[in-house]
């Protein structure tokens, strides 16, 4: 997805305005597994990050040579018996796009906002990598607690979609990775094994009103 209006991310321990770049997801064949990142051991279904450069470097391509250059929000979804509205014109556009390279505009201008959890103050921080080759370490990660919804039938048009080679494309996810003495930091108060937890932050995201979808296969 891109958009020519700007969503920005910044505040909530980011030192800099981070400017909105490309959203994607990751997900599994099944509802056991999808997500990169679990909490408290919980894997979901789906998990949608939304790739942000530091405002400064100017552009993705320089940001991703940084150790700060980018911020990437997670959000999970856990499934529903109802659809998540906001992924529906994107489960619609998905009819057209089952092949790979295809490309599907989504007509549908609506705030990004609408993927967001309602709660956006807790949150998990650490810096770490991109989770798709070349890996750069040039991300400052910020994972929502509070998962969203997503229906079964939502998941299985992701599921749909196909690779170059004509299998389904599914199981795009890296599973974690060794914390390598990485701090991972909880927003708010509270305390877990492998956590640190520092004063209470809130992100502070500039919505655009509305974004032109574009989507194409991963
Ligand atoms: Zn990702």
């Amino acid at each position: 997805m891109n958009s020519k209006a700007a969503f920005r991310v910044s505040q909530g321990g980011l030192k800099d305005d981070y400017i909105f770049a490309q959203m994607h997801f990751h997900w599994g064949a099944d509802s056991a597994q999808g997500s990169e990142h679990t909490i408290d051991g919980v894997r979901y279904p789906l998990e949608m990050h939304i790739v942000n450069y530091k405002a400064s470097y100017g552009n993705l391509g320089t940001a991703v040579q940084k150790p700060d250059g980018l911020a990437v929000l997670g959000v999970m979804f856990e499934v529903s018996n109802t659809d998540n509205a906001a992924l529906t014109p994107l489960v619609n556009a998905l009819a057209n796009i089952t092949d790979a390279g295809a490309l599907a505009e989504v007509a549908t201008a609506y705030p990004l906002q609408a993927f967001l959890p309602k709660d956006t103050e807790k949150f998990y921080r650490y810096e770490g990598s991109l989770t798709t080759p070349t890996c750069n370490e040039a991300v400052i990660w910020t994972v929502f607690d509070t998962p969203v919804e997503v229906s079964e039938s939502q998941l299985n048009a992701l599921r749909a979609i196909k690779t170059e080679d004509g299998n389904k494309l599914i199981n795009n996810y890296r599973p974690p990775q060794p914390l390598n003495n990485r701090k991972v930091l909880v927003s708010g108060v509270g305390n877990s094994a492998d956590s640190v937890s520092m004063k209470k932050m809130s992100l502070a995201l500039y919505v655009m009103s509305t974004m032109t979808v574009i989507m194409m296969n991963m």
